[in-house]
Protein backbone atom coordinates (compact mmCIF):
# COMPACT_ATOMS: atom_id res chain seq x y z
CA UNK A 1 0.00 0.00 0.00
CA UNK A 2 1.31 3.51 -0.88
CA UNK A 3 2.61 4.91 2.09
CA UNK A 4 3.77 8.45 0.41
CA UNK A 5 2.29 11.25 -1.15
CA UNK A 6 3.80 14.22 -3.10
CA UNK A 7 1.45 17.34 -3.10
CA UNK A 8 2.42 21.20 -4.01
CA UNK A 9 0.30 21.98 -1.22
CA UNK A 10 -1.24 20.46 1.97
CA UNK A 11 -4.34 21.92 3.46
CA UNK A 12 -5.36 20.77 7.43
CA UNK A 13 -8.88 21.47 7.95
CA UNK A 14 -11.81 21.67 5.46
CA UNK A 15 -13.63 24.09 7.12
CA UNK A 16 -14.19 27.64 5.26
CA UNK A 17 -10.73 28.93 5.00
CA UNK A 18 -9.31 25.61 4.34
CA UNK A 19 -11.67 24.47 1.41
CA UNK A 20 -11.29 27.84 0.07
CA UNK A 21 -7.70 27.91 -0.34
CA UNK A 22 -8.32 24.35 -1.73
CA UNK A 23 -10.40 25.28 -4.01
CA UNK A 24 -8.28 28.03 -5.53
CA UNK A 25 -5.37 26.22 -5.43
CA UNK A 26 -6.73 23.40 -7.98
CA UNK A 27 -8.51 25.73 -10.39
CA UNK A 28 -5.17 27.28 -10.56
CA UNK A 29 -3.40 23.40 -11.46
CA UNK A 30 -1.62 22.92 -8.09
CA UNK A 31 -1.23 19.90 -6.49
CA UNK A 32 -3.37 20.35 -3.27
CA UNK A 33 -4.68 17.68 -0.86
CA UNK A 34 -7.03 19.17 1.76
CA UNK A 35 -7.05 16.56 5.25
CA UNK A 36 -9.70 16.86 8.01
CA UNK A 37 -10.02 14.55 10.81
CA UNK A 38 -13.41 14.41 10.88
CA UNK A 39 -15.87 12.52 8.28
CA UNK A 40 -17.84 14.76 6.43
CA UNK A 41 -20.23 16.06 5.99
CA UNK A 42 -19.76 17.15 9.67
CA UNK A 43 -21.26 19.94 12.25
CA UNK A 44 -18.90 22.86 13.65
CA UNK A 45 -20.26 24.75 17.23
CA UNK A 46 -21.43 27.98 15.19
CA UNK A 47 -24.25 30.18 15.06
CA UNK A 48 -24.57 29.86 11.55
CA UNK A 49 -24.86 33.47 10.81
CA UNK A 50 -23.17 35.34 7.72
CA UNK A 51 -22.95 38.97 6.87
CA UNK A 52 -23.85 40.36 3.57
CA UNK A 53 -19.93 40.33 2.52
CA UNK A 54 -19.54 37.07 2.96
CA UNK A 55 -22.55 36.27 0.79
CA UNK A 56 -21.08 38.13 -1.66
CA UNK A 57 -17.96 36.14 -1.33
CA UNK A 58 -19.44 32.65 -2.28
CA UNK A 59 -21.21 32.06 -5.59
CA UNK A 60 -24.68 30.37 -6.09
CA UNK A 61 -25.10 30.24 -2.31
CA UNK A 62 -28.70 30.77 -2.50
CA UNK A 63 -29.53 27.05 -2.20
CA UNK A 64 -27.60 26.45 1.21
CA UNK A 65 -29.31 29.81 2.92
CA UNK A 66 -31.88 28.73 5.52
CA UNK A 67 -33.24 31.95 6.12
CA UNK A 68 -32.53 35.51 6.77
CA UNK A 69 -32.61 38.03 9.24
CA UNK A 70 -33.52 42.22 8.46
CA UNK A 71 -33.22 43.66 11.66
CA UNK A 72 -30.62 42.74 14.99
CA UNK A 73 -31.78 44.15 18.38
CA UNK A 74 -28.50 44.46 20.91
CA UNK A 75 -29.40 44.70 24.74
CA UNK A 76 -27.00 46.06 27.16
CA UNK A 77 -26.69 43.84 30.70
CA UNK A 78 -29.07 45.93 32.41
CA UNK A 79 -31.25 44.87 30.01
CA UNK A 80 -33.20 48.44 30.17
CA UNK A 81 -30.94 50.06 26.82
CA UNK A 82 -31.38 48.78 23.56
CA UNK A 83 -30.34 49.73 19.82
CA UNK A 84 -31.96 48.37 17.17
CA UNK A 85 -30.78 47.76 13.40
CA UNK A 86 -33.01 47.49 10.78
CA UNK A 87 -32.27 46.94 6.60
CA UNK A 88 -34.41 46.06 3.80
CA UNK A 89 -32.13 43.97 3.04
CA UNK A 90 -30.60 40.94 5.09
CA UNK A 91 -28.26 41.88 8.47
CA UNK A 92 -27.65 38.25 8.74
CA UNK A 93 -28.57 35.41 5.96
CA UNK A 94 -28.90 31.72 8.33
CA UNK A 95 -27.20 28.50 7.33
CA UNK A 96 -26.15 25.38 8.79
CA UNK A 97 -22.78 24.23 8.66
CA UNK A 98 -23.83 20.78 7.96
CA UNK A 99 -24.25 21.74 4.77
CA UNK A 100 -22.17 25.34 4.45
CA UNK A 101 -19.12 23.38 5.02
CA UNK A 102 -19.73 20.30 2.66
CA UNK A 103 -20.59 22.93 -0.16
CA UNK A 104 -17.26 24.76 0.17
CA UNK A 105 -15.42 21.36 0.44
CA UNK A 106 -16.93 19.91 -2.64
CA UNK A 107 -16.57 23.05 -4.80
CA UNK A 108 -13.03 22.36 -4.04
CA UNK A 109 -12.64 18.44 -4.89
CA UNK A 110 -14.67 19.34 -8.15
CA UNK A 111 -11.78 21.20 -9.22
CA UNK A 112 -8.93 18.47 -8.12
CA UNK A 113 -8.57 18.86 -4.88
CA UNK A 114 -7.52 15.40 -3.05
CA UNK A 115 -9.76 15.03 -0.52
CA UNK A 116 -8.65 12.79 3.11
CA UNK A 117 -11.22 12.58 5.33
CA UNK A 118 -11.13 11.16 8.80
CA UNK A 119 -7.56 11.59 9.12
CA UNK A 120 -6.19 13.13 11.79
CA UNK A 121 -2.63 15.45 11.65
CA UNK A 122 -0.43 14.43 14.28
CA UNK A 123 2.53 16.40 13.34
CA UNK A 124 4.84 18.10 10.98
CA UNK A 125 8.27 18.03 9.76
CA UNK A 126 9.91 21.16 8.30
CA UNK A 127 13.02 20.16 5.97
CA UNK A 128 15.59 22.08 3.63
CA UNK A 129 13.37 21.20 0.46
CA UNK A 130 10.20 20.08 1.92
CA UNK A 131 7.68 19.87 4.70
CA UNK A 132 5.80 16.99 6.05
CA UNK A 133 2.90 15.72 7.32
CA UNK A 134 2.61 12.72 9.04
CA UNK A 135 -1.03 11.26 9.63
CA UNK A 136 -2.16 7.67 10.91
CA UNK A 137 -0.81 4.57 10.27
CA UNK A 138 2.88 6.04 9.60
CA UNK A 139 1.80 7.11 6.16
CA UNK A 140 3.60 10.70 5.53
CA UNK A 141 2.79 13.59 2.95
CA UNK A 142 5.27 15.27 1.09
CA UNK A 143 4.58 18.75 0.25
CA UNK A 144 6.46 22.42 -0.62
CA UNK A 145 3.89 23.97 1.37
CA UNK A 146 1.33 23.35 4.57
CA UNK A 147 -1.96 25.93 4.89
CA UNK A 148 -2.58 25.58 8.76
CA UNK A 149 -6.67 26.13 8.56
CA UNK A 150 -6.83 24.00 11.71
CA UNK A 151 -9.27 25.72 13.67
CA UNK A 152 -8.95 27.48 17.45
CA UNK A 153 -7.08 24.58 18.51
CA UNK A 154 -4.62 24.42 15.56
CA UNK A 155 -1.62 21.88 16.06
CA UNK A 156 -0.08 23.26 12.46
CA UNK A 157 0.40 26.47 14.45
CA UNK A 158 1.55 24.66 17.53
CA UNK A 159 4.16 22.97 15.52
CA UNK A 160 5.58 25.55 14.10
CA UNK A 161 5.66 27.12 17.01
CA UNK A 162 3.49 29.98 16.31
CA UNK A 163 2.31 31.31 19.41
CA UNK A 164 -1.59 31.26 20.33
CA UNK A 165 -2.56 34.17 22.34
CA UNK A 166 -3.54 34.24 25.76
CA UNK A 167 -7.23 35.76 25.48
CA UNK A 168 -9.95 33.31 24.05
CA UNK A 169 -13.43 32.67 23.89
CA UNK A 170 -15.74 29.79 25.72
CA UNK A 171 -19.29 29.43 24.12
CA UNK A 172 -22.15 27.22 25.47
CA UNK A 173 -24.81 26.75 22.50
CA UNK A 174 -28.21 24.73 21.35
CA UNK A 175 -29.95 24.54 18.35
CA UNK A 176 -33.54 23.90 19.05
CA UNK A 177 -36.05 23.00 16.86
CA UNK A 178 -38.82 24.74 17.15
CA UNK A 179 -41.91 25.24 13.85
CA UNK A 180 -41.79 27.83 11.15
CA UNK A 181 -44.92 29.85 12.64
CA UNK A 182 -43.84 29.58 16.14
CA UNK A 183 -40.29 31.22 14.78
CA UNK A 184 -42.45 33.92 12.97
CA UNK A 185 -44.87 34.69 15.80
CA UNK A 186 -41.69 34.79 18.28
CA UNK A 187 -39.06 37.14 15.61
CA UNK A 188 -41.85 38.37 13.55
CA UNK A 189 -41.46 37.81 9.68
CA UNK A 190 -38.09 39.64 9.93
CA UNK A 191 -36.70 37.00 11.92
CA UNK A 192 -35.04 39.36 14.55
CA UNK A 193 -31.54 38.26 16.11
CA UNK A 194 -31.16 39.26 19.52
CA UNK A 195 -27.73 40.05 21.50
CA UNK A 196 -27.64 40.39 25.07
CA UNK A 197 -24.43 42.25 25.57
CA UNK A 198 -22.20 40.62 28.95
CA UNK A 199 -25.63 38.83 29.81
CA UNK A 200 -25.04 37.86 33.54
CA UNK A 201 -21.33 39.27 34.06
CA UNK A 202 -19.78 37.26 30.72
CA UNK A 203 -17.49 40.06 28.79
CA UNK A 204 -19.10 38.60 25.76
CA UNK A 205 -22.76 37.92 24.79
CA UNK A 206 -25.76 35.68 24.82
CA UNK A 207 -27.50 35.60 21.35
CA UNK A 208 -30.60 34.27 19.86
CA UNK A 209 -30.66 33.41 16.12
CA UNK A 210 -33.91 32.22 14.47
CA UNK A 211 -33.48 30.03 11.84
CA UNK A 212 -36.02 28.37 9.25
CA UNK A 213 -36.72 25.35 11.97
CA UNK A 214 -34.80 26.20 14.67
CA UNK A 215 -33.56 28.61 17.10
CA UNK A 216 -29.24 29.02 17.63
CA UNK A 217 -28.92 30.38 21.31
CA UNK A 218 -25.74 30.47 23.18
CA UNK A 219 -23.47 32.45 25.03
CA UNK A 220 -19.74 33.46 24.99
CA UNK A 221 -17.32 34.75 27.52
CA UNK A 222 -13.53 35.28 27.12
CA UNK A 223 -10.96 34.31 29.12
CA UNK A 224 -7.18 34.61 29.80
CA UNK A 225 -5.28 31.45 29.65
CA UNK A 226 -4.53 30.50 33.06
CA UNK A 227 -6.42 32.66 35.03
CA UNK A 228 -9.49 31.39 36.54
CA UNK A 229 -12.80 33.53 36.53
CA UNK A 230 -15.48 32.66 38.75
CA UNK A 231 -18.35 32.43 36.24
CA UNK A 232 -20.09 29.38 35.82
CA UNK A 233 -21.04 29.51 32.30
CA UNK A 234 -23.56 26.56 32.37
CA UNK A 235 -25.69 28.44 34.89
CA UNK A 236 -25.25 31.85 33.31
CA UNK A 237 -26.96 29.62 30.20
CA UNK A 238 -29.86 28.34 32.33
CA UNK A 239 -30.45 31.66 33.19
CA UNK A 240 -30.14 33.19 30.01
CA UNK A 241 -32.59 30.67 28.67
CA UNK A 242 -35.17 31.82 31.65
CA UNK A 243 -34.82 35.76 31.01
CA UNK A 244 -35.65 34.72 27.54
CA UNK A 245 -38.54 33.13 28.35
CA UNK A 246 -39.70 35.81 31.09
CA UNK A 247 -39.30 38.46 28.04
CA UNK A 248 -41.56 36.64 25.89
CA UNK A 249 -38.31 36.20 23.22
CA UNK A 250 -38.92 32.66 23.30
CA UNK A 251 -41.65 30.42 24.01
CA UNK A 252 -41.46 29.58 27.61
CA UNK A 253 -42.07 25.99 26.56
CA UNK A 254 -38.75 25.47 25.08
CA UNK A 255 -36.02 23.17 26.70
CA UNK A 256 -32.72 22.58 25.80
CA UNK A 257 -31.96 19.64 23.18
CA UNK A 258 -27.81 19.42 23.17
CA UNK A 259 -26.05 22.07 24.70
CA UNK A 260 -22.36 21.68 23.57
CA UNK A 261 -19.50 23.89 24.16
CA UNK A 262 -17.08 25.79 21.58
CA UNK A 263 -14.42 27.89 21.45
CA UNK A 264 -13.38 30.97 19.55
CA UNK A 265 -10.30 33.26 19.18
CA UNK A 266 -10.39 36.46 20.25
CA UNK A 267 -7.61 38.02 18.27
CA UNK A 268 -5.05 37.04 15.59
CA UNK A 269 -1.76 35.60 16.29
CA UNK A 270 1.53 37.57 16.33
CA UNK A 271 2.49 36.11 13.59
CA UNK A 272 0.83 34.03 10.91
CA UNK A 273 3.35 31.98 8.59
CA UNK A 274 6.91 30.83 8.83
CA UNK A 275 9.25 28.76 6.70
CA UNK A 276 6.71 26.51 4.71
CA UNK A 277 3.47 27.85 6.67
CA UNK A 278 1.04 29.68 6.09
CA UNK A 279 -1.90 30.27 9.07
CA UNK A 280 -5.47 31.13 8.04
CA UNK A 281 -9.36 30.91 9.72
CA UNK A 282 -9.65 30.58 13.36
CA UNK A 283 -5.55 28.96 13.34
CA UNK A 284 -4.49 32.39 12.54
CA UNK A 285 -6.80 34.00 15.30
CA UNK A 286 -9.03 36.03 12.38
CA UNK A 287 -12.43 36.75 14.01
CA UNK A 288 -14.57 39.97 14.88
CA UNK A 289 -14.43 39.61 18.98
CA UNK A 290 -17.29 41.53 19.39
CA UNK A 291 -20.19 39.80 17.30
CA UNK A 292 -17.69 36.11 17.06
CA UNK A 293 -18.48 36.64 13.29
CA UNK A 294 -15.35 34.33 11.85
CA UNK A 295 -16.54 32.80 8.62
CA UNK A 296 -15.60 36.07 6.79
CA UNK A 297 -12.21 36.40 7.75
CA UNK A 298 -11.73 32.45 7.20
CA UNK A 299 -12.86 32.20 3.86
CA UNK A 300 -10.52 35.90 2.79
CA UNK A 301 -7.51 34.48 4.62
CA UNK A 302 -7.66 31.06 2.60
CA UNK A 303 -8.42 33.34 -0.40
CA UNK A 304 -5.17 34.97 0.29
CA UNK A 305 -3.01 32.50 1.63
CA UNK A 306 -3.59 30.48 -1.68
CA UNK A 307 -2.66 33.63 -3.90
CA UNK A 308 0.86 33.71 -1.84
CA UNK A 309 0.98 29.71 -2.05
CA UNK A 310 0.20 30.09 -5.75
CA UNK A 311 3.29 32.60 -5.94
CA UNK A 312 5.54 30.67 -3.77
CA UNK A 313 5.10 27.27 -5.87
CA UNK A 314 5.75 29.69 -9.25
CA UNK A 315 8.61 31.61 -7.46
CA UNK A 316 9.55 28.09 -5.88
CA UNK A 317 10.45 30.29 -2.82
CA UNK A 318 8.82 28.83 0.52
CA UNK A 319 10.73 30.97 3.40
CA UNK A 320 9.48 33.32 6.22
CA UNK A 321 10.87 36.57 4.38
CA UNK A 322 8.71 35.45 1.09
CA UNK A 323 6.17 34.29 2.71
CA UNK A 324 5.81 37.45 4.85
CA UNK A 325 3.59 38.81 1.56
CA UNK A 326 0.33 36.76 3.39
CA UNK A 327 0.60 38.91 6.56
CA UNK A 328 1.04 42.36 4.50
CA UNK A 329 -2.04 41.34 2.36
CA UNK A 330 -4.51 40.32 5.37
CA UNK A 331 -3.05 43.30 7.54
CA UNK A 332 -4.43 45.38 4.46
CA UNK A 333 -7.62 43.81 3.77
CA UNK A 334 -9.14 43.09 7.22
CA UNK A 335 -6.42 43.93 9.27
CA UNK A 336 -7.53 47.50 10.26
CA UNK A 337 -11.20 46.21 11.05
CA UNK A 338 -9.98 43.60 13.13
CA UNK A 339 -8.26 45.63 15.12
CA UNK A 340 -10.78 48.40 15.71
CA UNK A 341 -13.35 45.46 16.61
CA UNK A 342 -10.42 44.21 18.99
CA UNK A 343 -9.88 48.03 20.56
CA UNK A 344 -13.77 48.54 21.43
CA UNK A 345 -14.34 45.47 22.29
CA UNK A 346 -11.72 46.17 24.91
CA UNK A 347 -12.88 49.45 26.04
CA UNK A 348 -16.39 48.50 26.39
CA UNK A 349 -16.16 44.76 28.04
CA UNK A 350 -17.42 46.18 31.10
CA UNK A 351 -19.65 49.41 29.77
CA UNK A 352 -21.93 48.00 27.53
CA UNK A 353 -24.66 50.90 28.48
CA UNK A 354 -22.14 53.35 27.19
CA UNK A 355 -21.87 51.43 23.84
CA UNK A 356 -25.80 51.12 23.20
CA UNK A 357 -25.86 54.92 23.79
CA UNK A 358 -22.81 54.66 21.17
CA UNK A 359 -24.05 52.86 18.81
CA UNK A 360 -27.59 54.79 18.96
CA UNK A 361 -26.04 57.79 17.68
CA UNK A 362 -23.70 56.42 15.16
CA UNK A 363 -25.56 54.18 12.64
CA UNK A 364 -22.70 53.84 10.72
CA UNK A 365 -20.49 52.13 13.53
CA UNK A 366 -23.42 50.03 14.17
CA UNK A 367 -23.67 48.43 10.43
CA UNK A 368 -19.86 48.21 10.48
CA UNK A 369 -20.55 45.58 13.72
CA UNK A 370 -21.95 43.39 10.44
C1 LIG B 1 -20.35 28.91 19.42
C2 LIG B 1 -19.79 29.59 18.20
C3 LIG B 1 -20.65 30.34 17.39
C4 LIG B 1 -20.14 30.96 16.23
N1 LIG B 1 -21.01 31.64 15.43
C5 LIG B 1 -20.57 32.19 14.28
C6 LIG B 1 -21.47 32.81 13.39
O1 LIG B 1 -22.68 32.85 13.60
N2 LIG B 1 -20.96 33.38 12.26
C7 LIG B 1 -19.62 33.35 11.96
O2 LIG B 1 -19.20 33.91 10.94
N3 LIG B 1 -18.73 32.73 12.79
C8 LIG B 1 -19.17 32.14 13.92
N4 LIG B 1 -18.30 31.47 14.74
C9 LIG B 1 -16.88 31.38 14.35
C10 LIG B 1 -16.70 30.36 13.22
O3 LIG B 1 -17.29 29.13 13.58
C11 LIG B 1 -15.20 30.15 12.91
O4 LIG B 1 -14.55 31.39 12.85
C12 LIG B 1 -15.00 29.40 11.59
O5 LIG B 1 -15.55 28.11 11.65
C13 LIG B 1 -13.50 29.30 11.26
O6 LIG B 1 -13.34 28.51 10.10
P1 LIG B 1 -12.00 27.69 9.86
O7 LIG B 1 -12.10 27.13 8.50
O8 LIG B 1 -10.85 28.53 10.22
O9 LIG B 1 -11.99 26.54 10.96
P2 LIG B 1 -13.06 25.42 11.34
O10 LIG B 1 -14.38 25.72 10.73
O11 LIG B 1 -12.97 25.28 12.81
O12 LIG B 1 -12.49 24.11 10.63
C14 LIG B 1 -11.30 23.52 11.08
C15 LIG B 1 -11.27 22.09 10.60
O13 LIG B 1 -10.00 21.54 10.94
C16 LIG B 1 -10.18 20.19 11.32
N5 LIG B 1 -9.03 19.81 12.16
C17 LIG B 1 -8.68 20.31 13.36
N6 LIG B 1 -7.55 19.72 13.81
C18 LIG B 1 -7.17 18.82 12.86
C19 LIG B 1 -6.09 17.90 12.74
N7 LIG B 1 -5.15 17.77 13.70
N8 LIG B 1 -6.03 17.12 11.64
C20 LIG B 1 -6.97 17.22 10.66
N9 LIG B 1 -8.01 18.09 10.73
C21 LIG B 1 -8.12 18.87 11.80
C22 LIG B 1 -11.51 20.20 12.06
O14 LIG B 1 -12.10 18.91 12.08
C23 LIG B 1 -12.32 21.21 11.25
O15 LIG B 1 -13.12 20.59 10.26
C24 LIG B 1 -18.76 30.85 15.90
C25 LIG B 1 -17.91 30.09 16.72
C26 LIG B 1 -18.41 29.46 17.85
C27 LIG B 1 -17.49 28.63 18.71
Amino acid sequence: MLKEYEYDVTIVGAGPAGSTAANILSKNDKKTILIDKEKFPRTKACGGGLTDKTIKKIPSIDNIIESESFECILYSSSLTNKATLVKDKPIISMISRYSFDNYLLKKAIDNGTDFLENTKVENIEILNDKIITYIKNDKKIHSKLIIGSDGFNSIIAKKAGLQKNKIFGISIFDEIPLSKDVIIKYFSKKLICHMYLQFGGVSGYGWVFPKESSINVGIVDYRIIGKNKKIELKKIFEDFLNTLKNKNIIPNYIKKVNPKNGFLPFCPLEKTYTDRIILCGDAGGFINPLTGEGIYYAISSGEIAAKVAIKAIESNNFNNNFLSEYEDIWKSKFGLNIIKMINIAKKYTHNSEEFIKILNNDKKLFEELF
